[in-house]
């Protein structure tokens, strides 16, 4: 009788259990123990999706649509509205905006107005069923999320352990036990760090330092609430308003609309962004709001001998793009793959693995930084510096051939293969937030 290998799991957030129910599916011959601890908790906060979750959830970790839509009711996102730039808004559809290859002509520019195309997408997911878009998310409630994930783990055989992990027992191999606030020990042949911003395992246990992205991503800050839905429609999509010092993402569920205005600590106190999110926002209760902090950061190598760090423990860059719970998933693939592929004792692999996630987290860097560097909507004194901070990265060469040209479909160096955006985001970025071109030609 073959032996099992033991995986285990720190952390029963988003990232925890999409990644142990990953395992527990794509790797053969494994048992999956997640363990998290109640107390704590997670982080509660992570509601909008990045499209292809969607498909990830039911086509890959075998989740159930009509179960999921019975219980957890999502809600269709079909991409972001951006009140952002010169423009009312633009729409940053997840439809790919560019796959005929054609410039947009000159009356009807694509993208601004398309999500309003979308009417019937404004019910949810459960009563509509079929996808209104080619490439969709979903609008879902972290509470009834992190409890279906939970459940669907448990129903697939996985294993769930309520404990706090009072510290890490390290050696040669790497982590060697963990020891329960209970005092037992616990053991495995290969762990998994979920366990959020604490990073118990990679950062706490191994020292593996975190790299940070302060100097391009200014904002380490967000207040967050909400309202009961009255009368008001259900936007089949998340809106991101320019604030004072940062920006307001709206999430609608089907009874309640959430908001969360991201700023910079040191542009605006917490009293200040409170009232400035319940004045722009009057039906938001102020003395629930919550205030959640953050640094955009990534760990230097996410896997480091035997154990890999996913989700909040391994990077984090604020939710402009929605991006965080499609990279865990991304990640929770890889890592399978890569165990299957031998990967376990395996240092090549797991230094492929680490760049490949490296690149990921520049590309994200990149993506939202082009938001900041380039919106003139406020001249606020955020505002101000944002618009003369905010380094290109990657995007340097991308963006001066755009000034230099405008618009051209055949660049590769914003599509970069791997990209999350491809030329469409960068492309549907550059023209929404209307960056002239040549002699200051806008579109
Ligand atoms: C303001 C904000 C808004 C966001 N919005 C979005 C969004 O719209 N879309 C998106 O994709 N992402 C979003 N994110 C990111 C998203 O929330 C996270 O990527 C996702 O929830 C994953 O979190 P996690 O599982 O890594 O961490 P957590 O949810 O914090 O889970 C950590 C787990 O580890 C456990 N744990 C920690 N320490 C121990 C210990 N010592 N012993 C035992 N257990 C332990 C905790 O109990 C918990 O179960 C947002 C983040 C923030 C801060």
């Amino acid at each position: 009788m073959s032996v099992k290998r033991e995986i285990t799991v720190v952390g029963g957030g988003t990232a925890g259990l999409i990644a142990a129910t990953t395992l527990l599916r794509l790797c053969p011959d494994t048992n999956v123990t997640v363990i998290r601890s109640t107390e704590l908790g997670h982080i509660m906060v992570g509601e909008g999706t990045f499209a292809g979750t969607p498909d990830y959830l039911h086509d890959v970790m075998g989740i159930p649509l009509d179960d999921f839509y019975a219980k957890v009711n999502p809600i269709w996102k079909l991409g972001v509205r951006l009140k952002w730039g010169p423009r009312p808004y633009f729409d940053y559809p997840f439809n790919e905006q560019f796959d005929n290859q054609i410039l947009p002509s000159k009356d009807k520019p694509w993208g601004y107005y398309h999500l309003d195309e979308y009417e019937s997408a404004s019910l949810p997911a459960g009563a509509t069923r079929t996808p209104p878009a080619k490439r969709f998310g979903y609008h879902i409630e972290n509470q009834p999320f992190v409890a279906y994930l939970e459940q669907h783990f448990a129903r697939l055989g996985g294993k769930l352990v309520d404990a706090k992990v009072a510290s890490v027992e390290v050696g040669e191999i790497g982590v060697e036990s963990l020891v329960l606030e209970s005092g037992d020990r616990h053991t495995a042949d290969f762990f998994v760090d979920a366990s959020g911003f604490r990073a118990e395992l990679i950062n706490k246990g191994l020292g593996e330092p975190f790299v940070s992205m302060r100097d391009h991503l200014f904002c380490d800050r967000a207040v967050v609430g909400g309202w009961a839905r009255g009368d008001e429609e259900i936007r089949p999509y998340t809106s991101m308003d320019t604030m004072d010092a940062g920006w307001c993402w709206r999430i609608d569920h089907e009874h309640t609309i959430n908001r969360g205005y991201v700023h910079s600590s040191a542009y605006i106190s917490v009293d200040e962004a409170a009232d400035e999110l319940a004045r722009k926002n009057p039906k938001i209760d102020r003395d629930s709001l919550r205030v959640v902090p953050f640094e955009a950061r990534h760990v230097r190598h996410p896997w480091v001998k035997n154990v890999v760090a996913i989700g909040n423990a391994c990077g984090f860059v604020e939710p402009l793009e929605a991006t965080n719970i499609q990279v865990i998933c991304a990640h929770s693939r890889q890592l399978a793959e890569a165990i299957n592929a031998g990967g376990l004792g395996n240092s090549d692999l797991a230094q492929d693995y680490n760049e490949s996630v490296q690149l990921q987290w520049e590309d994200i860097r990149d993506f939202l930084a082009l938001h900041y560097r380039f919106n003139t909507r406020l001249n606020t004194p955020f505002w101000q510096m944002a618009v003369r901070n905010t380094p290109l990265g990657g995007l340097e060469e991308y963006v001066k051939l755009y000034q230099e040209n405008g618009p051209v479909l055949f660049t590769g160096s914003a599509g970069k293969p791997g990209s999350m955006f491809g030329y469409d985001g960068h492309l549907n970025l550059l023209l929404g937030l209307q960056v002239p071109w040549k002699d200051g030609s806008v579109r």
